[in-house]
């Protein structure tokens, strides 16, 4: 299945589509939201006589006899609502010929707006076959040839109706995404059909297995009432995809989560149990790869938080309500503050402070962490250079990059952009990056680094030890620091196994001509540890909490002045 994959790399997604939009054998047609012509392919040319030429910009209603003219608005009109349509019409030729034509008409959509229409237009032919034909399009998935979501509402409007207790299961597939991008749309369907065979091979006892979005399936089991058999069924669904793509690698793997949701019991109805199996399939996809979870009262409560979070996040960046503190990084020797780590604060109107552990993951899921991450970056730059300028001894600011922010083409140019911006030269900036964040795009995340190095900026692991600390990536990424995480410090007093931990981290790094924080410091017998091994710098509550930029300010004045030195704590 591989080999078939590869060999439809060549071409990008935009030729695959204008080729397979202008060779179709039916008539297509694209019009904008006033109803103009603007494009067609060549059997549109055969079906209506003109050229793109001539057509273009052309009113729907002059390619419509005229009798059919109302009839035309009022199913463009509903396709704008972003309803599809399928309708009978007479079309005029050039010639002034009047055919009788089928017509689907779809929304084009740009995300949630709809930008325009399409049609598909065919002859009318067989009246019998033309209705099976019409309502094949409007209750199947043409691509793995399932039922869609309408006629999965149909069916468990049915069983609500009939009073029949079941259960229903939303099945999020992970990755297609990056397979789609990888190796193109024609593979992803390919991918996509062969799930949906297997799944239905395993589930053979569903009422139906439909395809209701573009990565997601339901299954809907009328009868099953038992939890212990809904989720050994979810299991044996989940487990497809591990057999399915096994031979092909890591790079194919797929992953996916199922939410469950039994009725009557979660609801009575299908609006409600579809949110409802959503919801606990976005829950399970929070938790784990190839996870299901049943709804419950917790899970919704967890998910209306989620959502009030989501959507508050958005008005914070506008309604200025992000902030960022920070916190002192000590030399472990001489207790001089040598820099510090900007950390990001939100404190939402209704739900109070929001701890960066809960909040910057939606960041992430939403892609709201770019323009965050930016702005943070920003705040931290334009926040050091005014203490350069009021006479400090200049320090180091850190400041934490997102997977995403890495992965953004321009992240060299943007962090490059806010130097020049706010004046601060590279050499008082680091990034901090987690382990994981190295893994995936290799290649490309060196060569960000070495531009970064190379305008002076320092680059550090954060969290070292909790992900793969691969021997390797400290071989093959130019990094400065590596950040052991809090995990492995706090506790280190009475744990020779942490301890052995601690001791190798420092010895590879020294080894390595690595610079190391300890993060979360809070005993003076954890500094007096570090001290001992030479660790570099420390981090923690021991020192300093993250402080506003004004409390930070007197924290200098009051350790020392322009030196920065800290009070010994110990
Ligand atoms: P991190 O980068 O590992 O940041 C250190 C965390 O440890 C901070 O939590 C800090 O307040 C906390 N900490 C410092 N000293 C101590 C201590 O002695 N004891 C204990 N128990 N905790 C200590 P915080 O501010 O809640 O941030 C949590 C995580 O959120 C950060 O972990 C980082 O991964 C992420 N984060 C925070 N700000 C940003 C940001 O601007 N961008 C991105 N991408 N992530 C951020
Ligand atoms: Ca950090
Ligand atoms: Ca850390």
């Amino acid at each position: 299945m591989e080999k078939r994959w590869v060999e439809m790399k060549g071409h990008s997604e935009g030729d695959r589509y204008r080729q397979f939009f202008c060779h179709h054998p039916e008539a297509v047609f694209c019009f904008d939201c006033e109803g103009n012509v603007l494009d067609m392919n060549s059997s549109g040319k055969e079906l209506t006589g003109y050229s793109l030429r001539e057509l273009k910009g052309m009113a729907i209603t002059s390619l419509v006899d005229f009798a059919d003219r109302n009839k035309a608005v009022r199913y463009f009109e509903r396709t704008l609502e972003g309803r599809k349509q399928n309708y009978q019409i007479k079309l005029r030729h050039k010639t002034g010929k009047v055919k009788a034509l089928r017509v689907v008409s779809l929304p084009l959509d740009d995300g949630p707006e709809v930008t325009g229409v399409c049609f598909i237009v065919r002859k009318v032919g067989d009246p019998k076959q033309e209705k099976e034909t019409a309502q094949y399009l409007v209750d199947y998935d043409r691509s793995t040839e399932l039922p869609n979501k309408s006629q999965l509402r149909k069916l468990l409007g049915g069983e609500l109706e009939s009073r029949r207790s079941g259960t229903l299961m939303a099945f999020h597939l992970e990755n297609l995404k990056s397979v789609n991008e990888t190796l193109g749309y024609q593979s992803g369907d390919l991918i996509l059909k062969e799930v949906a065979k297997q799944i239905k091979k395993v589930a053979a006892d569903a009422k139906v297995v439909a395809r209701i979005g573009g990565n997601e399936f339901a299954l809907l089991f009328s009868g099953m009432s038992d939890k212990g058999e809904a989720a050994r069924t979810a299991q044996k669904v989940l487990n497809v995809l591990d057999k399915l793509f096994e031979l092909d690698g890591p790079a194919f793997s797929l992953s996916g989560n199922i939410g469950i949701v039994q009725y009557p019991e979660d609801g009575r109805e299908v609006e409600k149990l579809l949110k409802n199996a959503n919801q606990a399939m976005r829950s399970a996809k929070e938790q784990r790869k190839n996870h299901f979870e049943f709804f419950s009262a917790e899970i919704n409560e967890k998910m209306v938080r989620r959502l009030k979070l989501e959507s508050g996040l958005r008005k914070a960046i506008q309604e200025k309500a992000l902030k960022v503190v920070f916190q002192p990084r000590i030399d472990a020797r001489s207790f001089k503050v040598v820099g510090m780590e900007a950390l990001l604060r939100w404190h939402h109107p209704e739900l109070g402070s929001i701890s960066p552990g809960e909040f910057i993951p939606i960041a992430e899921s939403t892609g709201l962490i770019v323009p965050i991450g930016e702005w943070v970056l920003k705040t931290a730059c334009k926040q050091n250079k005014k203490w350069q300028e009021a006479g400090h001894v200049p320090m180091r600011i850190s400041v934490n990059l997102s997977v995403l922010q890495l992965k953004q083409d321009d992240l060299v140019e943007t962090v490059a952009r806010i130097l020049e911006e706010t004046g601060l030269e590279g050499r008082w900036l680091e990034l901090e990056i987690t382990e994981e964040m190295l893994m995936g795009t290799e290649k490309e995340t060196i060569r960000t680094f070495h531009k970064l190095r190379k305008m002076g900026i320092q680059m550090a692991i954060d969290d070292f030890g909790t992900g793969y600390s691969s021997l390797r990536y400290l071989k093959d990424f130019p990094v400065n620091r590596l950040k052991i995480d809090r995990s492995f410090i706090q506790g280190i007093e009475g744990n020779q196994k942490l301890r052995t931990i601690v001791e190798t981290i420092l010895s590879l790094a020294k080894g390595l001509n690595l610079n190391v924080t300890a993060e979360g410091v809070e005993e003076a017998s954890q500094h007096a540890f570090l001290k001992e091994r030479h660790c570099d710098e420390v981090q923690g509550f021991l020192f300093s909490p993250p402080l506003s930029d004004q409390d930070f300010q007197s924290f200098l004045l009051s350790n020392g002045h322009a030196t920065g030195e800290v009070k010994c704590p110990v």
